[in-house]
Parts: structure tokens; sequence; C-alpha cells
């Protein structure tokens, strides 16, 4: 047993997905296959690539998953899709595409109104109004894995919780398998969000999103469009570390994996990690949580994904 891990007594118990999002250049591709091959020694039980609203990034998220799947041979890639700003007719051919390259798993997602965040999303003519409809189209095509969204703080454009969790059963009815969450740092939002999905008789599991904080300024800026608090204590930790990256790295482990084992004490087994295509962070979090590395026979795939990946 690794004395420095946090939650030592259950080790193997907690599973694990990571989010990667396509990458726009090479070098920035190059980075991405490294952090996918560092973490799979955690043997995810899934990973997934997102998707520019609007079809922005479809090109690029196609080559992705494309790549994680036929040449690096992880079959349990998600593919985010969202449905914004394109017809019923565009967003079916991305599907048929996803669905010729391997992948049997989708996030379906809605997707940021096309003016930006805070603009008044209008539905698409011809298009799937919403994440529901989106869910409803792709249980019509097949029998995937359909994770869905899911707000502990609400979403910006709703009203209230109540709301949210109205349009999280829509999903679910639907046809959802899973809600991931957006992120966020207090975990009794989380829980007492958990606790009224459940009274709303929503039986999936709602997976917590999980943002390890490599950069406090970007963070701030991200949490300040999606609506996610940071709270004060978490700010103090590491405001005024800016200039001190070993002992900022430090801490911000010690955040993310200290929420981690708080979520598991309460219950929690399954996380989705933003990994912001980076892994020495995301890996560090990992082994203070306590997480096993791979077996030998993992590590060895993880070895011949590295060959693979370096012959092409
Ligand atoms: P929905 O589930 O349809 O709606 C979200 C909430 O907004 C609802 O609960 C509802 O209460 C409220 N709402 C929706 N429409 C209205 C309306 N017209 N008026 C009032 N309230 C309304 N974005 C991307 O572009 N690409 C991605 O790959 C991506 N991946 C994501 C993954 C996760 C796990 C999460 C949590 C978010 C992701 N997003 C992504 C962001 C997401 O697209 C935005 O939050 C978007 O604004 C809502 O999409 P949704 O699927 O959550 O929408």
């Amino acid at each position: 047993m690794n004395a420095r891990t946090l939650y030592p007594a259950e080790r193997g118990n907690l599973r694990l997905s990571f989010e990667y999002f396509p990458p726009k250049n090479d070098e920035m591709e190059t980075q991405l296959l490294q952090t996918v091959q560092d973490l799979s020694v955690f043997a995810p039980a899934f990973v997934t690539v997102t998707y520019g609203a609007g079809g922005s990034t479809k090109a690029r998220s196609l080559t992705t998953v494309k790549r994680m799947i036929g040449e690096m041979g992880l079959e349990n890639t998600a593919a985010h899709l969202t449905c914004v700003g394109a017809s019923q007719a565009e967003v079916d051919a991305v599907i048929d595409e996803y669905v010729a390259c391997g992948v049997r798993h989708f996030v379906a997602l809605r997707g940021d109104p096309q003016g930006g965040i805070g603009s008044a999303y209008q539905p698409f003519p011809g298009g799937y109004e919403n994440a529901a409809a989106l869910v409803k189209a792709l249980r019509r095509r097949g029998d995937f894995e359909i994770s869905v969204s899911a707000y502990p703080e609400k979403h910006p454009e709703s009203p209230d919780v109540a709301a949210d969790i109205d349009m999280l059963k829509r999903k679910v009815d639907n046809g959802a398998t899973r809600a991931i969450t957006q992120f966020f740092f207090d975990n009794n939002d989380f829980e007492r969000y958990l606790e009224r999905v459940r009274r709303a008789a929503i039986q999936i599991p709602i997976v917590p999103g999980i943002l390890p904080i490599n950069s406090l300024t970007q963070v701030q800026k991200f949490a300040g469009l999606c609506g996610s608090k940071i709270p004060e204590a978490i700010i103090s930790r590491l405001a005024h570390l800016e200039d001190r990256p070993a002992e900022r790295f430090k801490e911000a482990t010690h955040i993310a994996a200290e929420q981690m084992v708080d979520l598991a004490r309460r219950g929690v087994r399954d996380f989705h990690v933003y990994t912001m295509n980076r892994s020495p962070l995301v890996t560090a979090v990992c082994d203070l949580v306590g997480y096993a590395r791979a077996t030998e026979a993992a590590q060895e795939r993880v070895v011949a994904l590295r060959t693979r990946t370096v012959a092409t």
C-alpha cells in the first residue's frame, strides 16, 4: 500500500473516465496522444472527445475519435455530439460517421447558443431542438450508451434547478443512460443536487465532473462562463502560488484529490476528469487518491499503444 494515497482502504473500487478535446495543430495532437497514453495506466472505464457547438470541430473530433479507436485500440471512446446550429440530416450524418469508426457511446448535448454563452438560444430550423431530442434520435438509431450533461449548480440559461432536473428527466425518458456533471468544487452542491435528482425518480448514474486546476485564472474564467462557483477556501490556497509552479501543482493536486476522496466517502464511485489534454496534474491526482496503476498486462498494452502511435 502506498502511504501517500488518501483513499487506500478501497483502492481499486473507484472508476474513472477522462475527457479530451480535439487538437488544433500537430503539436497539440502529439501532446494529446501522449496524454491519452500516460493516463491509460489508470485503465479508464471510458474516454470522451468533445465536439464544438455548431460542428466547429467536426473534422478534428472525428479524426481524433478515429485514431483513438482505430489506431490506439481504445474501443471505449465516447463521442460528444451537439445539435445546435445544424439540421437533423447534418447531425444524423455525423452519427453515421462516428458509428462507422466504431463509436458505441455518445455524449449527447445541445451545445451553447451560436451567439456565445449568454446569448439567447434558438433551435436551428429543421434541427434537433435540444439535447432531449438528440437523445431520442440516437436511441432510435441504435443500442448506444448515451451520456448527457447535468448541472449541480444550475445551467446558466435555466431559471432554477427544478427546470434543469425536468430537462434531465426528459433526456432520461428518451434513453439517456448516464449523466456527467459540469465541474463543481463544493461537494455539498453535488450532494443536494443528487438528492433532488433521486427524488425526481431519476435513477441513472450521475457522475461528477472533476476539474483539476492547472491555472486558477483560466478556471475562474471558465467558472464565470458556466456558472460554477470556486469557493474562497480554494482561491486562497492557490492565488498566492501563481508564480510558484511546483507548489501550485502540489496544492492543485491535493485540492482535486481531496474533493474526490470526500465524494468517495459520500458514496460516489465514478469520476469523470476534465484532463485539458495534459497528464501530469491528472496523474498526480489519481496517484494521490490511490487509483491502482495498470497491471503488467495493461502496461504492456500501453507500450504497444505507444509503439503503434510512433509508427504512424
Ligand atoms: P440541455 O440539456 O438541452 O439544456 C441544459 C439546461 O439548460 C437545461 O437543464 C435547461 O434547464 C436549460 N435550458 C435549455 N434550453 C433552454 C432555454 N431555451 N431556455 C431556458 N433554459 C434552457 N459543449 C460543446 O459545445 N461541446 C461539448 O463537447 C460539450 N461537452 C460537454 C460535456 C459535459 C459533461 C457538460 C456538462 C457540458 C458540455 N458542453 C459541451 C457544454 C454544453 O453544450 C452547454 O452547457 C450548453 O449550453 C447546454 O447543452 P446541454 O446538452 O447541457 O443542454
